[in-house]
């Protein structure tokens, strides 16, 4: 199925895929655009690598502390 190593956020942009990010806690699944994600870790200084990322992402029941996986799905960019 061609795995792509994805270690940073760099890398789902460059392969131009996203981030799906599920709560630890309540399992909660949202799709975060890679091209976002980055613009975020920029806006907060959180290191690109998505171990680090998923241990700064806030859920919205209060959780911190996430998985990240890349997904393939393309996210159009929100106008
Ligand atoms: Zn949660």
């Amino acid at each position: 199925m061609g795995m792509k190593r994805i270690d940073t956020v760099a890398d789902l942009v460059r392969h131009g895929l996203n981030a799906q990010i599920e709560c630890l806690r309540c399992r909660r699944v949202v799709l975060v655009p890679a091209s976002k994600l980055r613009d975020q870790c920029f806006a907060k200084s959180i290191p690109m690598k998505l171990d680090m990322v998923a241990q700064h992402l806030r859920c919205s029941c209060g959780y911190r502390g996430a998985k990240i996986d890349a997904t393939g799905v393309i996210v159009d960019h929100e106008p």
